[in-house]
């Protein structure tokens, strides 16, 4: 057969490396599904990620992107120590006008006949609701209602480990894991800021909030009397932690020389634009704790579902974050490396180890 020019999967298997494990297309034209997912790494365990439904300009680049993704769940749920392995999918399309429950339905038979080796949840553009209607096909799915068993919006989770990182910042910084008079600015209070200022100002920070939504803001400064600034001023604010938890890269060649903080602790995705910010952070004398080592507790939340969901177990898991980020601090300083490099190699280090101890297939 001959190779298809041009097609959008030409050359995937380049693009998948020597890394990738598995990549599976799922097609419905009747109901206009074109999905994508990529297991990176079953190694410690099946590929969990979400699904991300999303408007992407080409086919190619879904494709990159859900690779990208999924190779990132693996190095997450290595450092976080999770016996789950890295897996994303994407639903190439816009939410607000090709969603149906038929393309949902369709997607989760797809899903399903993965039988088990991805294991999807909610991402960008994906509800908790897709989620329970994917649970009507398919035990493989996570973050379904707690009355279907699971665990709901990760988004409390995902606060509660950015706070425990936070934590251990706090004690490396100023020797206790109190946040008591800090002056923390969190960028962005959407679902996982705003429960992140609740715990913040229950545990006596001064905190200082940001956001693009005037609502967002107003509700947090009328509920708890905290200041605003800003979004575009946020990361010139002296403070002592900077909290970013919006979307997408902040921290850049142009923002790092502006920055008034001590250390960097949030829960955004991808908050570094490109590798060689971390060492631009370091060289600013800024702690940064890598993204998705303290943005970890929606996801240890979701995989604690496997084994039956208890949240009190869930929580108590999450708050090993603390002691993740001084695992992750402590290689950086003692290897030379920036945070972020320093976490790769934990997580490289985990999945060489479970490699070796797994058997030949
Ligand atoms: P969200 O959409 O509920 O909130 C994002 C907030 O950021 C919104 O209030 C939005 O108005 C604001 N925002 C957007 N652009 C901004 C800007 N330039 N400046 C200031 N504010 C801006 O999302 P979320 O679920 O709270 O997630 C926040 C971040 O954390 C995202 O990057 C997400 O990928 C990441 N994350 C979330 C979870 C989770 O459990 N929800 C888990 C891991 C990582």
């Amino acid at each position: 057969m001959s190779r298809q020019e041009g097609s959008p999967t030409s050359g995937v298997f380049e693009l998948l490396g020597d890394e990738f494990e598995e990549v599976a297309f799922g097609h419905d034209a009747e109901v206009g599904l074109r999905a994508i997912v990529a297991i990176h790494s079953t190694v410690l365990g099946p590929g969990l990620g979400g699904t991300r439904f999303y408007p992407y300009p080409s086919e190619t680049e879904a494709l990159v992107d859900v690779l990208r993704l999924a190779r990132g769940m693996t190095y997450k749920h290595a450092v976080a120590g999770l016996d789950t392995g890295g897996g994303k999918a994407v639903i190439i399309g816009d939410p607000a006008t090709d969603w149906s429950p038929a393309l949902i339905k369709s997607y989760a038979h797809f899903v399903d006949g993965l039988a088990g080796r991805y294991l999807t949840a909610e991402d960008v553009g994906t509800t908790q609701a897709d989620m329970d209607v994917i649970r009507q096909i398919t035990p493989h799915v996570t973050g379904t209602s707690p009355d279907l068993g699971g665990s709901g919006d990760p988004s409390p989770a995902t606060a509660w480990g950015v706070l425990w990182s936070m934590r251990a910042v706090a004690e490396r910084l100023w020797d206790s894991s109190s946040l008591r008079g800090r002056r923390v600015v969190v960028v962005g209070v959407g679902k996982v800021g705003t429960a992140l200022v609740h715990h913040l100002v229950r545990d006596g920070a001064e905190v200082t909030v940001a956001d693009v939504d005037p609502e967002a803001v107003e509700r947090l400064v009328d509920q708890h009397g905290v200041t605003s600034v800003p979004p575009e001023e946020a990361h010139t604010v002296a403070c002592d932690i900077l909290s970013p938890c919006a979307l997408g890269a902040g921290l850049d060649r142009r923002s790092i020389p502006q920055l008034e903080c001590r250390a960097i602790c949030g829960a955004a995705n991808n908050q570094l634009a490109e590798p060689g910010d971390g060492g631009r952070l370091a060289e600013a004398g800024v702690l940064y704790v890598p993204d998705y080592v303290a943005n970890a507790g929606g996801v240890i939340n979701i995989a604690e579902e496997r084994d039956g969901y208890d949240q009190g177990a869930a929580y108590q898991r999450i708050e090993g974050i603390l002691e993740t980020t001084h695992l992750v601090l402590d290689r950086a300083a003692a290897w030379d490396l920036t945070p972020a490099e320093a976490a790769d190699t934990i997580a490289e280090e985990r999945l060489a180890a479970a490699r070796a101890a797994r058997p030949r297939r």
